[in-house]
């Protein structure tokens, strides 16, 4: 059994001892990806999708019919839930219902019963909810962007990452865009972590008005690529790496080396049906890094909350 908390989960065998009911039933009819199929992808990819789901609130997409049924975004634990799931109280709302999290594989199989289609995480942890370890700079491409051109505003986000002392890491959303991820010693607190990506995001917008925009208000985004850093706020999440999405094809968010981001890579080119593959091919993990080059977020205080 993993430990709560920021330590990485040691790898175990994927061993099930959560029952799957209707491990038949067809969560994407195009890719012909079961219950079962999920359940089996999820038991080959633990060992790199572990650490980024154990140990934080989770928010999940539940599609109970599959990708063409009814689609619930939940953000607390419900009437029922597994007991391999971990219901965990926010310390600063103890009245209102827990939210969840996993420990260890029979969690995850665990969310797979319960129709989980997309998990996304926190970007802290139940270790300290209120300081992010992580932060993420979400690249939402307009109408007639190029690829290439979301490809160069994620080498523009990892440059400015870069210059601030952080590493950036990178994957695909698997649906339209790319996500750009900064793992971080855990000092600042999420409002610090909003003021950093609003500034960067701003500054980008302001840097090529004619490529980006940093406002969804602004964003009649055609032809532009929205800056979306709002996921970095306190209960706000983004798609877990190496997850799968309620979108057709059976796309999963795959974590690449910056070196794999190319022409031929899309936002949804990985699979549940060769993301696997791909991993063992590739042989090393491009996210193998993440969490020891996290390193503190520092930001000047008179800049919080404010526009520089
Ligand atoms: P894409 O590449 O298509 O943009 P994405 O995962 O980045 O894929 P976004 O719409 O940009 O999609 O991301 C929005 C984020 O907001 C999601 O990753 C998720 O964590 C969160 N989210 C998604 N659906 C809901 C919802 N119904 N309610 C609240 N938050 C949501
Ligand atoms: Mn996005
Ligand atoms: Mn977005």
């Amino acid at each position: 059994v993993a430990k709560e908390g920021a330590a990485p989960p040691v790898p175990k065998p994927p061993k099930r001892t959560v029952k799957l009911t209707h491990p038949d039933r067809i969560y994407w009819p195009d890719a012909g990806i079961t219950k079962e199929g999920l359940a089996d992808y999820y038991a080959e990819v633990w060992r790199f999708i572990g650490p980024h789901i154990v140990g934080r609130p989770l928010a999940l997409l539940r599609c109970p019919e599959g990708i063409d049924g009814e689609k619930f975004f939940q953000k607390h634990a419900w009437k029922g839930v597994n007991a391999a799931v971990r219901l965990v109280p926010d310390p600063k709302a103890r009245n209102e219902p827990p939210f969840i999290s996993i420990d260890s594989l029979d969690g995850l199989m665990a969310l797979v019963q319960s129709a989980t289609l997309e998990i996304h995480p926190w970007g802290s942890t139940l270790a300290d909810w209120e300081r992010p370890d992580r932060i993420i700079m979400d690249l939402d491409p307009g109408e007639g962007v190029s690829w290439a051109a979301v490809i160069e505003a994620a080498a523009d986000v990892r440059a400015r990452f870069e210059a601030a002392g952080l590493a950036a890491f990178v994957k695909t959303s698997g649906g339209k865009g790319l996500h750009v991820v900064a793992p971080l010693k855990p000092k600042a607190d999420w409002p610090a972590a909003k003021a950093f990506t609003k500034a960067m995001a701003e500054a980008m917008a302001g840097d090529a008005p004619d490529r980006y925009v940093a406002t969804i208000a602004k964003a009649k985004r055609g032809g532009k690529i929205l800056i979306d850093y709002l996921r970095n706020q306190r209960g706000q999440t983004a798609v877990a790496a190496y997850s799968t999405r309620a979108r057709p094809g059976a796309a999963v968010s795959m974590p690449l080396s910056w070196d794999e981001l190319g022409p031929d890579i899309g936002p949804a080119h990985f699979t549940v049906a060769n993301a696997p593959g791909h991993i063992a091919a590739r042989g090393s993990d491009p996210w193998a890094d993440l969490q020891a080059a996290a390193a503190p977020l520092e930001v000047p205080k008179a800049k919080r909350g404010r526009k520089s």
